[in-house]
């Protein structure tokens, strides 16, 4: 059971705002909570849309789009039950950390969660036990963090249900970005999208770039997409726009698409996201400050495609990943 409080009814009708209260310990607070705000705006009956970003903390352009939306939307605007979490990780965002600096987690990691474990544990078993349940839709935008510089894309698994996946590659699109993206886990289990993706919800994600600094088109491109992916959903009166031709799609589910740096160094991109790539070209260099006379370490594309995402700070250490291969896919037509 869990210990986590609403301080609004999410079954009410309305639109309410309010936070989920997490209890836990720290040294000058021995009965804290941790506050993470929620909105529910409930109006009739429709689609119920659970719609969530700062998963990881040094994310922000879905966590600027939810907070945009959560003053502007009124009930009126919404059919059905529309829910916003604007930041699931509010210390890593205060902190422009992608782990929690309360519990040293990867919120991205916890699912299905557990009850009595730490903060991110407590709210990732909230979501699959309470929340989840609730959404036919489940929204987690996503960016390369500090870490990551990405083609601003949405993204999906190929999950094997494939009513679950028509709806879910038909979203993807909503979302208006040139390009969409089919991806594997390479770096481990307990994502939520995993989570809710098993309980059979249509599960929309988003790379929408990356690194400290944020472009304006980047964030353009996210508020104007999520509101046409609410309005597709048909949990959000407004015009669906259509787009004027298809999402190139593209896949990296080969674990040599994701390229790691062979030692540490100072990272020099040759490549930038959404630039073509032949297979052996050199998609990046890593330089020896203490060593100015070896040659620089080489990072190369394993195939023919794009970089859908280049390493964003300079310094890396070894076992980074640098760079992200992407191939040409048809989702629509895939072998058996
Ligand atoms: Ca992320």
């Amino acid at each position: 059971m869990s210990l986590i409080h609403s301080t609004i009814d999410l079954s009410a009708p309305g639109a309410h705002y309010g936070h989920l209260a997490i209890p836990y310990s720290y040294n000058l607070g021995g009965w804290a909570n941790l506050q993470v705000p929620i909105a529910s705006l409930r109006n009739g009956p429709g689609p119920t849309v659970l719609l969530m970003a700062g998963n990881h903390g040094d994310e922000y352009p879905g966590q600027v789009a939810i907070l945009k939306l959560w003053r502007e939307l009124r009930l009126a605007d919404v059919i059905g039950h529309l829910i916003l979490v604007p930041c699931l990780n509010p210390p890593a965002s205060q902190a422009a950390t992608r782990l929690s600096p309360l519990d040293g987690k990867n919120f991205n990691r916890c699912f299905p969660g557990n009850a009595a474990g730490t903060p991110s544990e407590m709210l990732a078993d909230y979501l699959t036990t309470v929340l989840f349940p609730m959404a036919d839709v489940v929204i987690d935008l996503h960016t390369g963090g500090r870490s990551l510089s990405f083609l601003p894309t949405a993204h999906m698994h190929l999950v094997p249900d494939l009513k679950q996946r028509a709806a879910m590659l038909a979203a993807t699109e909503a979302f208006l970005l040139d390009v969409a993206f089919l991806y594997a886990d390479v770096a481990g289990t307990g994502l939520l999208p995993v989570e809710a993706e098993r309980q059979g919800k249509i599960v929309i994600t988003t790379e929408l770039g990356g690194g400290e600094v944020v472009p304006a088109s980047v964030h353009r491109q996210c508020q104007r997409g999520l509101r046409n992916v609410l309005v597709h959903c048909g949990v959000l009166h407004g015009e669906l726009i259509r787009r004027e031709r298809p999402a190139r799609w593209v896949q990296s589910l080969d674990r040599e698409d994701y390229r790691f740096a062979p030692e540490s160094g100072m990272y020099e991109s040759c490549v930038d996201p959404g630039e073509p790539v032949v297979k052996g070209q050199v998609v990046g260099r890593i330089h020896f400050l203490e060593r100015p006379d070896r040659a620089a370490a080489e990072v190369v594309a394993n195939g023919e495609g794009m970089l859908i995402a280049g390493r964003a700070p300079s310094m890396v250490k070894q076992g980074d990943c640098v760079a992200c291969i992407a191939h040409d896919v048809d989702p629509y037509n895939l072998p058996e």
